[in-house]
């Protein structure tokens, strides 16, 4: 029995495999330095490094260079501490950072502080918590100061840059950067691009000491103005594509192939799915596979979406269910598709983007929604 289970192919227990190409990733990522140099480039691994798996996908990154990693929650710092123990320091590196987007929370800045990550402060009232913190302790902690140029998302109003200055808020803070975020930057003709740049620049001005941050993935792509001294990337290091229009320079980084669990052939009329909302036009030849909504296959992919075998399109029919969809196999010669087979949704034949704006909806929401339930290989 337990021979049987250890020779046990652990991936045919899964409904899919999804490989993470830690190669491409690391291109990825000195592809977007080379981009924004001579900034840093910053690597954003929030949200489980947009569901790749921000454990793994960390130590990859520190291995090609990367030494700052943005999350949005306190709670995905203390996760990721294990993996950003500085190895490096004693080699005269940058140290290693790990920088907390969502802002510090009340009752947040003993453990913050403590765990010497880097707030990215979104308020006054955070700045003064802060500062009052770091005079409790009888130390200078780091901070980023963000700023909204023109997003109403996260970060002070441009106003208050002066009375930061004027009344020394930051005082006894060690200011490592001043932020702000992109709200259209994936269009590079977007006049907000350029509205958003002019009132970052308004701001720094009032901190002349401190290095700037602005540009995320397509902000990277926007030219040298946007870059700033340290880009926070995303998605393009998972291989989303920065720039709506042209070829993505990106490669690669997620693969994904899930089973086929099993075959049949239906008649003409046939009907396909939950509330039949498919209806077989003539005789088929039918997969079922071993992915649903729940790992992360948007129901609306449902008579829209398609898998791929062998070069061959399999267009989904019918809804997709919980653990499971159907697909059209019809164009495969009979038995070419055999139970336990494994088909492709992201790949060479339809990439991330691709999946994406078959269900009406971005890379970065496909990939953070890919769920825990597949097997994972890093390569
Ligand atoms: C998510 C995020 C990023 C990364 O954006 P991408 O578009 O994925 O490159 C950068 N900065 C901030 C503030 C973010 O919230």
């Amino acid at each position: 029995m337990h021979g049987t289970i250890s020779h046990f192919d652990t991936s045919a227990a899964a409904g899919g495999v999804l490989t993470i190409d830690c190669r491409a990733l690391a291109d990825n990522y000195r592809r977007l330095r080379a981009q924004v140099a001579p900034a840093r480039a910053a690597a954003v691994v929030k949200a489980n490094a947009y569901g790749l798996g921000a454990l793994d996908v960390v130590p990859e990154l520190i291995a090609a260079g990367c030494r700052d990693f943005f999350v949005a929650h306190l709670g995905e710092a203390l996760e990721l501490l294990p993996a950003v123990r500085d190895k490096y320091g004693a080699r005269g590196l940058a140290p290693l950072r790990l920088y907390v987007l969502n802002g510090l929370m009340p009752g947040s800045e003993g453990t913050c502080a403590a765990a010497g990550i880097v707030p990215v402060i979104n308020s006054l009232d955070q700045l003064e918590r802060w500062a009052r913190t770091a005079a409790a302790r009888g130390e200078k902690l780091p901070a980023v100061l963000q700023f909204d140029s023109g997003m109403s998302r996260l970060g002070m109003a441009q106003e208050e840059a002066g009375v930061v200055v004027r009344e020394g808020l930051a005082e006894g803070l060690d200011i490592l950067a001043i932020m702000s975020h992109l709200a259209s930057a994936d269009e590079p003709h977007n006049p907000q691009n350029d509205d958003q740049l002019r009132v970052l620049r308004t701001i720094a001005a009032a901190f002349p000491d401190a290095l700037v941050s602005f540009a995320n993935s397509s902000g990277a792509f926007l030219g040298a103005d946007y870059h700033g001294a340290l880009a926070r990337p995303g998605i393009a290091l998972y291989g989303g594509a920065p720039t709506a229009a042209g070829k993505n320079p990106m490669r690669p980084v997620v693969r994904l192939d899930v089973r086929v669990i099993q075959t049949r052939t239906v008649p003409a009329g046939a009907r396909i799915g939950y509330g039949g909302a498919f209806v077989a036009p003539a005789t088929m030849r039918l997969a079922t596979l071993a992915v649903g909504y729940a790992d992360g296959l948007p129901r609306c992919l449902g008579n829209r979406g398609a898998a791929w075998f062998e070069g061959v399109r399999l267009p989904m029919v019918g809804r997709v269910s919980m653990d499971s969809l159907i697909v059209d196999a019809t164009a495969l010669p009979e038995g070419a598709l055999a139970e336990g087979a494994l088909v492709e949704l992201i790949g060479p034949h339809q990439s991330l983007e691709d999946l994406a704006a078959a269900a009406g909806t971005i890379s970065y929401e496909l990939l953070t929604q890919l769920g825990r339930r597949y097997h994972r290989r890093y390569r």
